[in-house]
């Protein structure tokens, strides 16, 4: 799968949901922000789980599909506010590596897109 059709599925995918009209940057921006929160309180009950801490705990299963919602909820936000996400993403990755020194870099004519 790539940015690309992850961006496209959202675009339709966003004409069928009820109420979609409404959300605004602002809603995504939200929506990103409890996202990423679901990731982090999925992370805390695996390490519970693989700690023997009582409380509820999650699976590597359950991490993983919070990680999905966050990514899927942050292409709804960069979609709103025109920002091509697999672009971004590339010119960031080789930007920080340019910055430490480091060689590898993302074609750009390939993989994130
Ligand atoms: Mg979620």
């Amino acid at each position: 799968m790539k940015f690309s059709d992850l961006r496209q599925a959202n675009i339709t995918r966003q004409k069928e949901w009820p109420g979609n009209d409404q959300a605004d940057i602002a809603f995504r921006g939200l929506e990103v922000a409890g996202e990423f929160g679901e990731v982090a309180e999925a992370l805390k009950k695996y390490l519970r789980g693989t700690r023997g801490i009582k409380g509820s705990t999650a699976e590597l299963q359950d991490v993983a599909n919070e990680m999905a919602d966050a990514i899927i909820a942050l292409d709804l936000l960069a979609d709103q506010m025109g920002i091509d996400l697999g672009a971004a993403v590339t010119r960031k990755f080789n930007a920080t590596s340019k910055k430490y020194g480091l060689e590898t870099q993302i074609d750009d004519a390939k993989s994130v897109d």
